[in-house]
């Protein structure tokens, strides 16, 4: 019966991390995956996170009951403070609708399908289509394609300057037709490091209000940009605090917790009036009931655990700071090797300037498929490697095949 079934490709990104496990040279380095590493290039669970898993499994109240479909209701609210600030009005004026989710895809999945059927498409005369930075994390044109809603670029990254096209960018919001819906990475772009400063972030929130665009905020790196929470925060809550700009945020724990395969996530849709708000929750909750029932339970009670109890929030703030601080640490050593020992012709200045995960080396296609077939370095054919992959053993290896196939 499937014989009409086409063979689809293969996934990029995962499709790399097999030819990484089955290559067997020594040296190999694997700069592909978006997952933070330890200096030793293993998985590292975090203290906090141990803390807390080792006090559940203790807890012998703990049950395997089935969570409500909104899910844990304290990890929901935990959440949203975290995204928003504790001080956050929207909060206290009960305007955010936040549903537990199956992590970021989960949360952008969620509010794709609520924006398929609740955006007022044909009340504001715009084309069922969402804005998305060119480039993005992959799996959104696919999200919004399931869907129904088509993905469409906006400039962002300039491969010239390897820097934001801020002037391409924000003539885009200006000359898109009133009550678009824009993705927007709320920090740490994937797959660019390329962020907007405050002050930008202040002048494209203008323009949102200005012209009454959707801000649907993407945020899976919360932490991973400065090391401080509060400070990856800053573009959403300036969003959340103009008000007038209608907006949701796709929040994940899988990088700031290390809880990848556990699946933690939240969405959160910041609505204008409580009523209104209430109303959203309740058709979240229509949707998410016909897709999983009801989200998995351990990893939000994990979460819930660490953002209520203040010896544990301590501890993931010194983990989560740890982390960007080892990304930064392999920025400046990956610099200091290319431009001071190597002297590998080019401006490397990037590298030291682009935030969170990634960074964009601005190598050409060729240049990538030789770091990845002669060097074994495995990384994306844009140019995209992940900082965790880097380590104190490793950045020299991987600075000497760079430095090869610029000047060859
Ligand atoms: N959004 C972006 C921009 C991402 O980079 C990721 C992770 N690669 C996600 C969402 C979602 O990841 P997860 O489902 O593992 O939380």
């Amino acid at each position: 019966v499937w014989s009409q079934v086409p063979q689809a490709p293969e996934d990029a990104i995962f499709k790399l991390t097999y030819a990484y496990k089955a290559d067997q040279y020594d040296r190999k380095v694997n700069l592909g995956v978006g997952a933070y590493r330890d200096d030793d290039g293993k998985p590292w669970v975090l203290p906090s996170v141990k803390q807390a898993q080792t006090a559940l499994i203790a807890d012998e109240s703990v049950d395997h009951e089935y969570l409500s479909i909104t899910g844990l209701a304290e990890f929901t609210s935990s959440a949203a403070k975290l995204i928003l600030g504790g001080d956050s009005a929207a909060i206290a004026e009960k305007r955010v609708a936040s549903v537990q989710t199956i992590s970021g895809t989960g949360a952008n999945h969620l509010g794709a399908v609520f924006l398929s059927r609740f955006y007022g498409f044909e009340k504001f005369g715009v084309e069922r289509q969402i804005y998305i930075s060119n480039p993005t994390w992959a799996n959104h044109k696919a999200i919004f394609n399931s869907v129904g809603i088509k993905p469409v670029d906006y400039p962002y990254y300039d491969p010239k300057t390897i820097a934001l096209d801020f002037e391409g960018f924000t003539n885009t919001l200006r000359s898109a037709k009133n009550q678009s819906i824009f993705l927007l990475h709320a920090c740490a772009h994937n797959p660019t490091g390329v962020d907007p400063t405050p002050e930008q972030w202040q002048q494209i929130a203008d323009i949102f209000v200005e012209k009454g665009h959707f801000a649907f905020f993407d945020c899976a790196y919360q932490g991973f940009a400065s090391g401080d929470l509060d400070r990856d925060a800053g573009a959403v809550r300036h969003f959340v605090a103009r008000k007038s700009i209608p907006l949701l945020i796709c929040q994940s724990f899988a990088k700031n917790a290390g809880l990848y395969g556990e699946r933690v996530g939240a969405l959160h849709v910041v609505s204008a009036t409580p009523e209104q708000s209430a109303a959203v929750l309740s058709q979240l909750a229509v949707i998410q009931r016909s897709e999983i029932s009801n989200p998995p339970a351990f990893g939000a009670r994990v979460v819930k655990m660490i953002l209520t109890e203040p010896k544990l929030y301590a501890q993931w703030q010194a983990d989560v700071k740890k982390m960007a601080g080892r990304i930064i640490d392999m920025r400046q050593r990956l610099f200091d090797l290319l431009t001071k020992q190597l002297k590998t012709p080019g401006n490397w200045d990037h590298i030291l300037k682009q935030i969170g995960m990634f960074t964009f080396l601005g190598l050409d296609t060729d240049q990538c498929k030789r770091l990845l077939e002669e060097g074994h370095i495995y990384l994306t054919a844009n140019s995209r490697i992940s900082m965790a992959g880097l380590t104190t053993k490793n950045v020299e290896y991987v600075a000497g095949w760079i430095d090869k196939v610029v000047r060859e």
